[in-house]
Order: structure tokens, then C-alpha cells, then sequence
């Protein structure tokens, strides 16, 4: 089975659902590709293309780690898809869709407080309406840390876990990925922080009987018979 994650920034891969990548990875082509270049918003760095060079080193080892077999940067403008025909991004996920083709879809909650993560949910929402040749079955949303629990339910939809996927045996393989970016790490009590990486997913476990999980909820899911299937694609 093939498998594609959307992610807005370098980091948010790890982040939303690092520990399942690792654990998929072991039989499943799991492709990621991240939209945003990530730094550029930054007033330091917004001219910097060494410091976005280097991101997407640490995120090339980070996918490395996570054991995926391919990560693709779109470089579309940190923290400003808001300036982007939301039509654009859509055929940026459009076009990863018909070269990979992936059963499974995984990418951002709309809910969160991240703009570019709101507007990437939406346009592989829209990508992957199921009209006849598209090959994406299931639809999963993810959350991330110091986004989706900062967005405020009483705006946007919250996040509402539905999905969960035992990670005892790979949560040290995301907490070792996300190290691997040097200038996104942060220290407890930051919610990226390992320790709070740990805890959420040791939380997450706790609701669904596992001793480490990573949540996530079902935005769509199409079960077809195989042999109708294999007539719209042929
Ligand atoms: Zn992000």
C-alpha cells in the first residue's frame, strides 16, 4: 500500500505522525511531502537560504530516520499560503496524488491555529474528493503540537480523535527524528519538547487501552469493492 503525508512545514511530518510513519514504514511506502519552506517567515531568516538549506537537511535525516521512502519540499512561502490562490496549493497535491497514487492520505486538522496547516487541510480535502480516479480511500487528520491545541474550538472544528495507532515500539524514533531538527526543538515545557512528545502519547495510549499511541481523526473513508475499483483505474 502506498501512503502520502501532507505536511505545511518541515517538522510537522514528525510532529502529526512521525511515530506511525516509523511504524508503516516497515511495510508500506510511505511518501512525504511537505508544501512550505518553513523559515522564511522569520524576520532573521527571511533572506537566509542557507538556514532553509539546512532545514531541509535536518528534515531529509529526520524522514531518513523515520525510515520514508522519499520526502518532497513544494517551497511554497512560509506562513504566507494565505497570498496563494488556494486553487495553486490544491494542484501541488493534485499532481503528487496522480504520480503516487496513495490508498492512504494523511495531513493537517483544519482546526488548527496555524494558518498555512488550515489552508493545506483544505486543499487535500479538495484534492481528495472522491470522484472517479482518485486513489485515496482513507483520510486521516493529525494534530500538532503548539498548533492544534492552541487553535479555539468555539471558532474552528476541534480536534476529535477517532483513530489510534500503537506506537510503543517507535515513539523514541520520532522523539530521535524531531531532535534531528536542530532549529525547531525546543526544551519542556514546550510541547515539542520530547518529554511533552512522550507525554502526549503516552495520554494518547491512555484513552484508547495502549501504552503509547498517536491519535488521529477520520476525516473520510471509502471502502470499495476491489474488483469495481480495479475497472475505474483501468
Ligand atoms: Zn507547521
Amino acid at each position: 500500500m502506498t501512503i502520502a503525508v501532507f505536511a505545511a512545514h518541515p517538522d510537522d511530518e514528525t510532529l502529526g505522525c512521525g511515530a506511525t510513519i516509523a511504524k508503516l514504514a516497515a511495510t508500506e511506502d510511505v511518501h512525504i511531502v511537505v508544501l512550505g519552506d518553513g523559515i522564511t517567515a522569520r524576520e532573521a531568516s527571511r533572506h537566509d537560504r542557507a538556514a532553509a538549506d539546512a532545514l531541509y537537511a535536518d528534515a531529509e535525516a529526520a524522514t531518513t530516520l523515520l525510515g520514508a521512502a522519499s520526502v518532497t519540499f513544494e517551497r511554497l512561502p512560509d506562513l504566507r499560503f494565505d497570498t496563494l490562490p488556494l486553487l495553486e496549493i490544491v494542484w501541488r497535491v493534485e499532481r503528487v496524488l496522480r504520480e503516487i497514487r496513495p490508498a492512504s492520505v494523511f495531513t493537517h486538522h483544519p482546526g488548527d491555529l496555524n494558518r498555512d496547516h488550515q489552508l493545506t487541510s483544505r486543499a487535500v480535502l479538495t484534492a481528495t474528493r472522491p470522484v472517479d480516479g482518485c486513489p485515496v480511500r482513507d483520510l486521516y487528520c493529525f494534530e500538532v503540537p503548539s498548533s492544534t491545541e492552541w487553535g479555539f474550538a468555539g471558532v474552528a472544528p476541534g480536534f476529535t480523535p477517532n483513530v489510534f495507532v500503537d506506537v510503543s515500539e517507535t515513539i523514541e524514533t520520532k522523539v530521535r527524528a524531531m531532535e534531528s531538527y536542530r532549529s525547531e526543538r525546543r526544551a519542556f515545557p514546550h510541547p515539542r519538547s520530547p518529554e511533552a512528545l512522550r507525554a502526549l502519547a503516552r495520554y494518547r495510549g491512555s484513552t484508547a487501552g495502549l501504552e503509547s499511541a498517536e491519535a488521529f481523526q477520520l476525516m473520510r473513508s471509502i471502502r470499495a469493492e476491489a474488483v469495481a475499483q480495479e475497472e475505474r483505474e483501468a
